[in-house]
């Protein structure tokens, strides 16, 4: 593949031209922190971006797939930006160019990833699978606004969805809703990831209530801010209906961390919310690095074992030296990250999401094998 068509770019170039060079992103890159190479970085990869788009380069130049797989896609550069620069959209439309015309079964995708999107796509298979794991305990539930219970969530995690469903009495669960598309949008398939999530607005009318910070990112995107709502969101906006303080282990009280997901923290601006609800039910300790990337990054740890890993090193330390007996979060991909990351490790420190502490507030017993 070459260059673009100047009739047809390939990026949005109003999107590509609010770039100023600054350098501002560079210290919230956390590819350029393991590299310290300027083309590991937002400012660098625009500058690969700009070269496609004038045909300097071509789309399959070895440095430039090389950079469009690196990147994170963590948006953490987006908000640090003077100038306003959507990252995010201009990086799936980097990868969408990158993989489009290769064909889906017979693409350079990894098979991992082409049998990920594949079932992700499936909306009865995911929605059968979801039974037998008793995703949701109340299937159909009504409700004015609904819940997504996310695909691979109520899967590998389907105590996540459960405590999605109990702690969230008001709001209506369909396990049969079918997928958002995120992941596809953010690995190629742009536009089928964009009508999935308008198949998902149509089948959940009204507001849409997240445990995912990917899959809220990716459907405010498409289906516009105000029908979607994280979880977190939700239980700031009724913190007196939690109960304080009521997680302890032995005698004190449970020290509790959160992990940001990158897409709600820098995509939606959510990050107060789930520390009010953790501070609100638990001791609620701020770890440095919070609001980093736990290199989860949807597909990333699939594709890039080694560099996710790198990217997990450091966020592990912290937590082992904060001394915390849960680390929270509020995407799935970050909780299998972690916990796998800490497993690894023998940390006695557990993983639970957000919901899953809430629910065990309410219960008022946490039980120290949680998030095993
Ligand atoms: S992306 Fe934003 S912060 Fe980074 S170099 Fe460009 S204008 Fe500056
Ligand atoms: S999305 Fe994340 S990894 Fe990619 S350039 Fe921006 S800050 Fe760096």
């Amino acid at each position: 593949m070459t260059g673009p068509d100047a009739a047809e770019p390939l990026f949005t170039p109003e999107l590509l031209d609010r770039c100023i060079s600054c350098g501002f992103c560079l210290p919230a890159c956390p590819t350029y922190a393991l590299t310290q190479e300027e083309a590991s970085s937002p400012r660098g990869r625009i500058t690969l971006m700009r070269a496609v788009q004038t045909g300097q380069l071509p789309l399959a130049d070895p440095d430039v797939s090389e950079q469009s797989s690196f990147c994170l896609g963590c948006r953490a550069c987006e908000v640090v930006c003077p100038a306003g620069v959507q990252y995010g959209a201009l990086l799936e439309q980097w990868r969408d160019a990158g993989w489009r015309g290769t064909g889906w079964w017979g693409s350079r995708r990894p098979l991992r990833l082409r049998a990920l999107l594949f079932v992700a796509g499936r909306r009865r298979v995911i929605a059968a699978l979801g039974r037998l794991r008793r995703a949701a305990r109340t299937p159909d539930r009504p409700g004015s606004d609904q819940l997504l219970l996310g695909c691979f969530e109520r899967l590998l995690y389907p105590r996540v969805s459960r405590s999605a469903v109990a702690v969230l009495p008001g709001v209506g669960a369909t396990p049969s809703a079918g997928c958002c598309g995120a992941l596809h949008a953010h690995n190629g398939a742009l536009e089928l990831g964009r009508a999935m999530a308008r198949r998902l607005g149509a089948a959940l009318p009204g507001t849409i209530v997240t445990t995912s910070g990917g899959c809220a990112a990716h459907l405010a995107e498409v289906l516009g801010r105000d029908r979607v709502v994280d979880a977190s969101e939700r239980l700031a906006g009724e913190l007196d209906a939690l109960p304080a303080g009521r997680l302890t282990t032995g005698d004190r009280p449970l020290r509790v961390a959160l992990q940001d997901s990158c897409h709600l923290r820098n995509g939606l601006g959510v990050s107060g919310q789930p520390r009010a609800v953790l501070a609100r039910i638990a001791d609620y300790v701020e770890v440095a690095g919070a609001d980093r990337c736990c290199g989860a990054a949807g597909t990333y740890s699939l594709l890039r074992p080694a560099d996710s890993r790198r990217i997990l090193a450091g966020k592990l330390d912290a937590l082992e030296a904060a001394n915390v007996d849960v680390v929270a979060v509020v995407n799935p991909g970050c909780l299998r990250q972690l916990r796998d990351g800490l497993r690894a490790r023998r940390s006695p420190i557990r993983v639970m999401h957000l919901v899953e502490l809430v629910a065990a507030a309410h219960d008022a017993a946490y039980d120290p094998g949680y998030g095993r």
